[in-house]
């Protein structure tokens, strides 16, 4: 008992100190950018080596061996007990922002990947640490995310190299320039000596700090569907025609938007949105002919987000019937949910508590890194809570001691992982 205790304030200190600089360096980093008065880091840019210069410095200090690769990420692995071939756990993120970024947004899970190290230094893991700072997450530059992370799992490929940035540059031409200049960089893959990847992020949105809680345990993410709904009435005078004789495609849609609404609210934990309406010929006092209406619903469960879009093309039916209104609707785009691994999120589960944290187990409805590992490597993901769930933003926070709680439940993960792996190989065997 008595040897639990120390080991756990032994933990809670090195957490500490680990948040104190943690916060620290993503100041640091936020000065690196491309826009004078604002954080703005995008795939392949000066800005993006000045932090890898800025980080290799800290990593290596680390013991950490340093490297980036074709995809420019930046890729550290800190050697197990054994040395040589030993199996890996990837902690990483993204190191590129939106513009006028906060200063946490991917940033935090690649310096918490640094902060465990630096923790552990007196720990014999049996296995290597890599951590991964992610080139493209956001896709501000070419307008196509994961550039990074699809990179590593062999996905950047096909169409996605043709993609020109605002300048006329592809993809592809980005990424020779950038390896020409460099050849020291290494292949973008990952090793198949990757056993788990975790992944660390704020959780942007208000759902912890509505739970009052420091730590979410994301169990998958979302699947989402976007669609366009379109509605046909006639436009005509504003003042002339009766409310009775109008076909109003506007009041129509809007009609459609709260069912949108509460057709979500059914679906356990759905969301739906409209979140653009272009409604013609758009005149004061013109009665709006056509309006055609954007839909985003996202779900962990791609049956229920499926089932949602079929009840919400329906409604749209139903509205446009009753009104004398003419409907299309149509999905252009759908992209699955993604589970993590089952495994690993008990395991984060039982860290967490083991730190001394009631979590709740979330889904993601934002995109992550996590979300293009996943189905290669078994990954799991820890959520930090964001004050006023705010992101993607200047005023994008995360409070020191949330951040102190996620290195303590992260050092018990890392005690952990050695028992789960040993397992794993075991089952293997068998
Ligand atoms: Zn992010």
């Amino acid at each position: 008992m008595t040897t639990t205790t120390t080991r756990d304030e032994t933990r809670a200190a090195a957490a500490d100190k680990g948040a104190a600089m943690l916060m620290h360096r993503c100041g640091v980093l936020a000065q690196c950018t491309e826009k004078q008065g604002e954080i703005l880091r995008t795939f392949l840019s000066p800005a993006m080596d000045e932090v890898h210069r800025t980080m290799r410095g800290w990593m290596e200090a680390a013991g950490i061996a340093v490297a980036v690769d074709r995809a420019g990420n930046l890729r550290g692995v800190y050697p197990a007990d054994s040395g040589g071939e030993a199996r890996r756990l990837v902690i990483g993120s993204h190191l590129d922002t939106v513009p006028n970024a906060g200063a946490y947004d991917g940033v935090l899970g690649v310096l918490i990947g640094l902060a465990f190290v630096e923790a552990s230094a007196e720990r014999k893991d049996p296995f290597a640490i890599e951590v991964i700072g992610f080139s493209d997450e956001e896709g501000t530059r070419f307008g196509a995310p994961f550039l990074g992370s699809r990179a590593v799992v062999g996905e950047l490929a096909g169409d996605l190299l043709e993609c020109v940035d605002g300048n006329g540059v592809s993809v592809a031409a980005a990424i020779t320039n950038h390896a020409t200049q460099r050849p020291e960089t290494i292949e973008a893959v990952l090793s198949d000596r990757c056993a788990a990847y975790l992944e660390f992020h704020i959780e942007q949105g208000p759902v912890l700090e509505s739970r009052d809680l420091a730590l979410g345990i994301v169990e998958g993410l979302a699947g989402q569907s976007r669609c366009k709904v379109e509605f046909r009435g006639h436009a005509g005078h504003a003042g002339t025609t009766p409310m009775k004789l109008r076909k109003d495609a506007l009041a129509g849609a809007a009609e459609w938007m709260t069912r949108v609404e509460a057709i979500a609210m059914r679906f356990g934990n759905a969301v739906a949105t409209v979140g653009r309406i272009d409604a013609e010929p758009g005149g004061v006092n013109v009665i709006p002919g056509n309006v055609r209406c954007s839909l985003d619903v996202r779900h962990a469960e791609d049956p229920v987000r499926a089932a949602l879009v079929r009840a919400a093309f329906d409604e749209a039916r139903g509205v446009a019937a009753k009104r004398g209104l003419q409907v299309g609707t149509a999905q252009y785009h759908e992209r699955p949910a993604v589970r993590l691994d089952v495994d690993l999120v008990s395991l984060a589960e039982r860290a967490a508590e083991r730190a001394g944290y009631a979590t709740i187990r979330m889904t993601s409805g934002a995109g992550h890194d996590a979300m293009v590992i996943a189905p290669h490597v078994p990954s799991a993901m820890v959520f930090l809570r964001n004050p006023g769930g705010i992101s993607h933003h200047p005023e994008e926070n995360v409070a020191e001691r949330d951040v102190a709680a996620a290195i303590h439940m992260g050092l018990c993960f890392l005690d952990e992982f050695a028992g789960h792996l040993a397992q794993k190989e075991t089952g293997k065997l068998v």
